[in-house]
């Protein structure tokens, strides 16, 4: 399983694509993409390879877009199928989020929101989550920083996640605790993955996130890391890559 996104200047379908099949190695049952193309999300997503999703993809929305995110899934909670398929939207369809790992109290959490009149279109712990989000940032009126910081705060589990607002898509809000996640920083652009194989080429400057710290990843701006525990802000740590020549 694995998760790749992108924001800046360069087209995004291609570099998550490419992404996602550098992350082939991890296995996966089912894959998908969400691109923001500056009016409308657009997502496309099925059960089998990525080379699958590809097919159908390109069949099915236009590939424009400059932030995306693309996942491949290890189905925990529901079947692989292309509906329990990532991404994800939220009730109000502003919310994207893709997600590896699990909600271990995914179903209390549900059956809290369904008594608030969200509905439920997959069997996954991470549609339950998205809508966490959204319901938290709705009902405290923040910010989606914010709100996917107090969402994660009632969470019992394990994560890597990336989420965007079709509202504010200059930003990508990315979380982890278990699961890897990795930030490329290059000019005007970053790229998020579970390892920095989908992102070497373009960028050797990295931020690798510690668990249970997340990082809002803002178009033109520096990454900035906070720790979903407190909310207490977190200098990032920049790193060199080093490129292996041997492989
Ligand atoms: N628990 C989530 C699901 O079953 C994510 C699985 C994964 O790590 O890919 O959809």
């Amino acid at each position: 399983c694995g998760i790749v996104g992108y924001i800046g200047h360069r087209q995004a379908y291609p570099i998550i694509l490419k992404g996602l099949k550098r992350l082939e190695y991890r296995g996966y049952d089912s894959a998908g993409i969400a691109l923001y193309d500056g009016k409308t999300i657009k997502l496309s997503k099925t059960k089998g390879k990525v080379a699958d999703l590809q097919d159908k993809l390109e069949n099915e929305i236009s590939t424009e877009g400059t932030i995306g995110i693309g996942h491949t899934r290890w189905a925990t909670h529901g079947v692989p199928n292309d509906v329990n398929s990532h991404p994800h939207y939220s009730n109000s369809g502003d919310l994207v989020i893709i997600h590896n790992g699990i909600i271990e109290n995914y179903d209390a959490l549900k059956t809290e929101l369904k008594k608030r009149g969200y509905t439920f279109t997959s069997d996954t712990d991470t549609e339950v989550l998205v809508n966490l989000i959204e319901e938290v940032k709705t009902k405290e009126n923040v910010k989606l920083g914010k709100a996917v910081q107090l969402a994660l705060n009632q969470t019992i589990g394990a994560y890597a996640i990336a989420v965007f607002d079709k509202n504010k898509p200059d930003e990508i809000i990315v979380a982890r605790l278990g699961s890897p996640l990795a930030i490329g920083v290059g000019e005007d652009e970053f790229f998020i993955a579970s390892d920095a194989s989908p992102f070497i080429e373009y960028t050797n400057n990295a931020i690798y996130l510690e668990d249970g710290e997340m990082a809002i990843v803002r178009r033109g701006k520096e990454v900035k890391v906070r720790k979903i525990k407190d909310d207490t802000s977190v200098d990032p740590y920049l790193q060199e890559l080093q490129l292996n020549l041997e492989q």
